[in-house]
C-alpha cells in the first residue's frame, strides 16, 4: 500500500509541481491550500476510519494563520512524521517549528531529490521509534558505536572528551536530521544553558578539528545556517 501524505502549501503552482513529483514516486497525495483546509483534511481522514496521514509537508506561511498552528495540533496527539518547506526569511519560524516537534525542513525552492531523501530520513527515524534507539553510524572512513563508547577514524580510535562525545551522541540519534541550537544545548548542557550557543561553536570546532579531514569544509559535521547542526546520512 503507498504512503499517504498531507502537502499543505497556498502557492498554487508549488502545490502541483510538487504533488505531481510525488505521485510520480507512488506516493498518495492529499493537498490542502490553507490552514482551515489542512484542519478539514485531516479530521475527514480521521471521520473516513483510515490511518490518518503517513507524513505532512507544511509550508508556514499561509493565508490564513502560521503552519506553526496546524505542527502543535498535530504534535499534542500524534507522532506523524513532517517537514516544514519554508521561506528562507522566515528563519525565526523555522527554529520555532523544529523546537515545537517537526523533523525537518527544507527551504524553498525545493529540489525534489532532496525532498525525497528528508521524507525517508523522517519516516525511517519515527518508524523506529518503539524500536532501539540508533546507537551505531558509518560515514566514509568514520565510526561511531554509541554503545561501546569508541569513535574511530580510518580504523583509528579518536579520543574524545566526555563533553565532545555528548555533542557527537545527540546528533547521531538523530543522524540525517537537524538538530537546533536550543535541542542540542538542552541534551549537551541540559535546559538551563540553552542559551548559550557559544559552548555549541567552540564544542563542534573541537569535534570537527577531530573528525573531519578538512575541518573548514565539514563533510559531515553539517551547519545549518542560523538554525543548528545536522549530522549526514550516511
Ligand atoms: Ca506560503
Amino acid at each position: 500500500m503507498s504512503l499517504r501524505l498531507l502537502l499543505v502549501e497556498d502557492d498554487r503552482e508549488l502545490r502541483a509541481t510538487l504533488r505531481e513529483a510525488l505521485q510520480v514516486e507512488g506516493f498518495g497525495v492529499a493537498t490542502a491550500a490553507s490552514l482551515a483546509d489542512a484542519r478539514a483534511q485531516w479530521a475527514e481522514s480521521l471521520r473516513e476510519g483510515r490511518e490518518a496521514f503517513d507524513l505532512v509537508l507544511l509550508d508556514l506561511g499561509l493565508p490564513d494563520g502560521d503552519g506553526a498552528m496546524f505542527l502543535a495540533e498535530l504534535r499534542q496527539r500524534r507522532g506523524t512524521p513532517l517537514i516544514v518547506i519554508s521561506a528562507r526569511e522566515a528563519e525565526g519560524q523555522k527554529i520555532q517549528a523544529l523546537d515545537a516537534g517537526a523533523d525537518d525542513y527544507l527551504v524553498k525552492p525545493v529540489g525534489i531529490g532532496e525532498l525525497l531523501a528528508r521524507m525517508r530520513v523522517a519516516l525511517r527515524h519515527r518508524g523506529r521509534e518503539a524500536l532501539p534507539a540508533v546507537t551505531h553510524w558509518r560515514g566514509g572512513g568514520l565510526e561511531v558505536d554509541l554503545a561501546a563508547h569508541r569513535v574511530r577514524r580510518d580504523g583509528a580510535d579518536v579520543h574524545l572528551t566526555p563533553r565532545e562525545f555528548a555533542l557527537l551522541a545527540a546528533l547521531v540519534r538523530h543522524a540525517g536530521r537537524v538538530r537546533t541550537h536550543r535541542q542540542l544545548l538542552a541534551d549537551v548542557w541540559g535546559a538551563e544553558h540553552v542559551e548559550q550557543t557559544q559552548y555549541l561553536r567552540l564544542y563542534m570546532a573541537q569535534l570537527r578539528a577531530k573528525l573531519e579531514a578538512v575541518p573548514a569544509e565539514p563533510e559531515w559535521l553539517l551547519t545549518e545556517l542560523g538554525v543548528g547542526y545536522r549530522l549526514a546520512s550516511a
